[in-house]
């Protein structure tokens, strides 16, 4: 099979396309033909060598992968052969063809959702909906305001707080962003390039403040984002690229906080909960996974450069 294999941490050009042996299902475990792998932002980190999760090398990346069932090895109850899947993690990376997982990391995909749609749905929908759900505890009464609202945990974020109930309020830093957060469930957008943007989100909310904040790039926006909030206000950190200074006492006269968490650390109950979450929302079609751009497999090393430039419009993706 085709495969992307780093065999050194460093840049995109360490992603390279090569045949490896196609992988065959043990006990408990899948083997899933990918038709589509998502690209991540923790992809690239992980690639360079500098997240807190270092693979041994040589791998294949990425965790989310959409496709069908190709083979099932002894005991596998939960799937079978034909069956369309999304994973959430794998053991042998998903941006390849076929991808072993285990039995509990696939997941069933809905007829009505594309393997491209599929391949957008375990880190950015799992991580908005424990931001919304599990660690901010969101209620239908308050605002909520997501800082980033255009790449894939925006949008998803966005499709969930819209179908809970909350009023939405969103960023992005171009017109199409700004365009994509709206019809995807933003009440209201407002552009973080432009100067002075957070006065606006104040004026929005009748200088309240905001009760959640589900923050895409702490190291820019957390100074602020603590004088954005309303009493018993919530910054909920999801990404962050370097250092910041805060002055805690914007927090302390709001009694606010800030959380933050890893994908990777959540419980097995809150993966559950994710998983028939993402489930009903597909179902019901409140959630609907945008792709906005899909690359060849031998265009990986692309994807790793233009998925951390700005201009987000939806879910970059693989097609494997
Ligand atoms: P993505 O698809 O590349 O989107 C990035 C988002 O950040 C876009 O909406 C972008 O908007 C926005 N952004 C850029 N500059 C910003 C600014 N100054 N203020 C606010 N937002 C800004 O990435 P993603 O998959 O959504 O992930 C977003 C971040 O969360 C990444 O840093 C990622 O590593 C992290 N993450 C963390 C976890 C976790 O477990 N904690 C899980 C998933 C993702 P424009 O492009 O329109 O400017």
């Amino acid at each position: 099979m085709k495969a992307i294999r780093v065999h050194e941490f460093g840049g995109p050009e360490v992603l390279k396309l090569e045949d490896v042996p196609t992988p065959k299902p043990s006990a408990g475990q899948v083997l899933v033909r990918i038709h589509a792998a998502g690209v991540n932002p923790y992809d690239t980190y992980m690639r360079a060598g500098t997240y807190a999760v270092k693979p041994a090398l040589p791998y294949t990346p990425g965790s989310d992968g959409a496709g069908v069932v190709e083979a099932v090895g002894e005991g596998v109850k939960k799937v079978k052969q034909g069956d369309r899947v999304y994973t959430a993690r794998t053991l042998t990376g998903a941006y390849a063809e076929y991808a072993l997982a285990l039995e509990e990391q696939v997941h069933p995909l809905p007829e009505k959702i594309d393997f491209k749609q599929g391949a957008g749905l375990w880190v950015p929908y799992g991580t908005a909906y424990h931001a919304l759900h599990h660690s901010a505890k969101a209620h239908a009464s308050e605002t909520v305001l997501v800082h980033g609202a255009s790449g894939g945990v925006g949008i998803a974020a966005l499709q969930i707080a819209r179908a809970i109930g909350l009023k939405v309020l969103g960023t992005a830093g171009t017109p199409k962003g700004l365009e994509i957060a709206k019809r995807e469930g933003a009440h209201q957008a407002f552009d973080h390039r432009k100067a002075g943007y957070q006065e606006e989100i104040l004026q929005a909310t009748h200088n309240r403040g905001v009760d959640i904040i589900l923050e895409m790039l702490a190291n820019v926006n957390l100074a602020h984002d603590t004088k954005l909030l309303a009493n018993n206000g919530r910054v909920i950190v999801i990404g962050s690229r370097g250092e910041v200074t805060i002055n805690a006492r914007e927090l302390m006269g709001r009694r606010a906080s800030i959380r933050a968490f890893t994908l990777w650390a959540i419980t097995p109950e809150e993966e559950a909960d994710i998983h028939a979450g993402i489930f009903a929302g597909l179902e019901n079609g409140t959630l609907r996974p945008i792709v906005g751009k899909e690359l060849p497999l031998d265009e990986a090393a692309r994807t790793h450069k233009e998925i951390l430039e700005p201009g987000a419009a939806g879910k970059l993706v693989l097609v494997c």
